[in-house]
């Protein structure tokens, strides 16, 4: 511990923890302040889950150590640690109406004025007048806010939450994503969640732990991990990137030179996370791509590719473009629908540039991700 550790924060250090031959965390450290909305995503058995367990005190960590503020608490039983968890499937209690369920565990510690802060919660997570309801009477979302009454009436340092809208449709997990987040902001706990949306880490949390294999992958801000991804993984789980094979060319202070099967594209420095020599992928995102039949109009500042329009597909926001590069390979651009404009046809030949600043760099050697098509953006932003 070192003495600028806030006070309250949430510290994982070096933790690791093996099930037998299989390593779900691999030597994690993260530190999570205090009062902060902090998501851990990433894809089924990258060991989130485990990680969270092993907070509340459901695993032991193989090794390494878990401190709430000053406080070690890897030894301490779950119900001794100051944290409380929601999980997907809420388990509230069926027999118990919403206010005894919501007062459970006041009840259990003692506490007085129940019934005024059993009914102040309810109003938070806007369900006031519901406590004579059993929770067969509730929908899923009505539940969820339920289960999330019960965990914050109890006051916990740290609120966990394990997919705890895995369950809702579509529209509903939208509508309590705002609720979680606006919960959050007025309590102002420390959230931790763990979920393989991006959308949702995206929109929800302060930082975001993106893991990979056990391993923390990139650590940073939903900006800067959108828009400045250090791994094709980091590149393609949130979001879609178009990565272009390429090799290093010339190193400028400010810049990096690649070599895009001829082509010269400029990548900033502080977005370049290519090795010094070799293979790399240049990266850029869909939407910041510019597609034009106008070669002329093209900034002579931009980044810039000729290519193929092969597919147009409209989608009322804008119009996703699948464009065949020289060397073949296939980039979507995303036009935002800003004017009753001209939409290019299948069999074009366009332009594509884009702002030098909106590019990054990436080690090559990394497995190459699937490029992206059409079906990848569905629910993904833009
Ligand atoms: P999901 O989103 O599917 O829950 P996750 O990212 O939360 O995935 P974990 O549940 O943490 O992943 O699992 C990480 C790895 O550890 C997986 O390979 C999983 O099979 C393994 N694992 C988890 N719990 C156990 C256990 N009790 N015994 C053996 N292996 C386990």
């Amino acid at each position: 511990m070192t003495m600028d550790t806030p006070t309250g924060a949430l510290q994982i250090v070096e933790v690791t923890k093996r099930f037998g031959k299989t390593t779900a965390v691999d030597d994690l450290s993260l530190t999570i302040p205090e009062g902060s909305f902090f998501a851990i995503l990433g894809p089924s058995g990258c060991g989130k889950s485990t990680t969270l367990r092993m907070v509340a005190g459901l695993e032991r960590p193989t090794s390494g150590r878990i401190f709430l503020g000053e406080r070690d608490i890897t030894d301490l039983r779950p119900h001794h640690r100051p944290l409380n968890t929601v999980f997907q499937n809420y388990a509230l209690f069926p027999h118990l109406n919403v206010f005894e369920n919501v007062a459970f565990g006041l009840r259990e510690r003692r506490q007085k004025d129940i019934a005024a802060k059993v009914e102040t919660i309810l109003e938070l997570v806007q369900l006031p007048g519901y406590g004579d309801r059993k929770p067969a009477q509730l929908s899923g979302g009505q539940q969820q806010r339920v289960a999330l009454a019960r965990a914050i009436v109890n006051e916990p340092q740290v609120l966990l939450l394990d997919e705890p809208l895995g369950a809702l449709d579509l529209r509903l997990r939208r509508q309590m994503q705002i609720e979680l987040k606006r919960i959050q902001t007025e309590v102002g706990l420390t959230f931790v969640l763990v979920t393989h949306d991006q959308e949702e880490a995206l929109t929800l949390a302060d930082t975001i732990a993106v893991m990979h294999d056990g391993r923390l992958e990139q650590l940073g801000s939903p900006v800067e991990l959108y828009e400045n991804p250090r791994t094709a993984f980091v590149a393609n789980f949130l979001g879609t990137s178009n990565l272009l094979s390429g090799e290093v060319g010339e190193r400028r202070d400010d810049a990096l030179v690649a070599d895009v099967a001829g082509h010269r594209i400029v990548v900033p420095a502080d977005r370049n996370h290519a090795p010094p020599s070799g293979r790399i992928y240049v990266g850029v995102r869909p939407e910041k791509l510019h597609i034009t039949t106008e070669e002329s109009q093209v900034p002579a500042d931009h980044n810039a590719i000729q290519g193929q329009v092969v597919d147009a597909s409209f989608t009322g926001i804008g119009t996703q473009y699948q464009v065949r590069l020289p060397w073949g390979q296939e980039v979507m651009a995303f036009a935002q629908n800003l004017s009753a404009g001209i939409r290019l046809a299948a069999g074009e030949q366009v332009t594509l540039h884009w702002d030098v600043a909106h590019t990054f760099a990436l080690d090559g050697a990394e497995e190459a991700p699937l490029a992206p098509t059409a079906k990848d953006t569905v629910g993904a932003r833009p």
